[in-house]
């Protein structure tokens, strides 16, 4: 579907759901030399495509994952606890990840037309959480954040889509999600909502399609203009 063509069915557009690593932030560089650190860290092998195909898992699902195919067994709760602590602390050691250039623009365009904002993320990051409110100031509040805490299984699961429209109210029909991660779309896709792919990172376009997702954009202006007419 061409962007043009998306654009038309957005009159009873009230919420866009916007997914966070590599979607607000260019956060996932990042992140792929953290997990891949954290693992190596223990003689686990994590590759950074793999920690971008597999992008919207909690962390201890994705340590699970890991442990599974590589030990043949899950982690232990202490395991899971460490692997996760040393991921974070490999990556606030790391420059701080920046919003994408234009975002706060695209998000204040969307405000200004009353479209309401949340934040649909599987990250536990502390820090990250606490910032989305100060680099998105006025625009991402706390109260529409869903995070790993506020869910039980994650993504690819359509459960923490599921809540953001629980806890927002919207129907599913008043909603887009833009996600960067083919496990993000089909979390997404899977709660029946129309999904915009934000391609930011080293994966083929095709996996966010495949997934579902009706577009697929690389760059800040061209998601704008899915959105707005010029
Ligand atoms: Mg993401």
């Amino acid at each position: 579907m061409k962007a043009n063509e998306l654009r038309n069915g957005f009159e009873s557009l009230k919420a866009v759901f916007f997914d966070m690593d590599g979607v607000l932030y260019d956060s996932m560089g990042n992140n792929a030399i953290a997990w891949n650190q954290a693992f190596a860290s223990l003689g686990l092998d994590f590759p950074h495509e793999k920690v971008y195909l597999n992008e919207g898992r909690t962390g201890s699902s994705t340590v699970q994952m890991v442990f599974l195919e590589q030990l043949g067994r899950e982690a232990n709760p202490e395991e899971l606890s460490e692997v996760y602590r040393r991921k974070s602390q490999y990556f606030e050691a790391l420059p701080a990840a920046r919003p994408f250039v234009g975002m706060v623009d695209f998000m204040r365009r969307l405000d200004q037309q009353g479209i309401a904002i949340w934040v649909v993320t599987g990250s536990a990051q502390e820090l990250l959480l606490e910032g989305l409110c100060l680099d998105f100031p006025g625009l991402v509040e706390k109260n529409r954040i869903i995070s790993a805490k506020d869910v039980k299984i994650g993504k690819p699961h359509p459960e923490p889509y599921l809540k953001a429209l629980e806890k927002s109210g919207h129907r599913r029909e008043e909603v887009v999600v833009i996600e960067n991660a083919p496990l993000g779309v089909q979390s997404a896709r899977a709660a029946g909502i129309r999904t915009i792919g934000f391609n930011t990172g080293i994966l083929a376009d095709g996996l966010l399609s495949q997934e579902g997702a009706e577009v697929v954009v690389k760059q800040m202006h061209q998601l704008e203009q899915v959105f707005f007419s010029n």
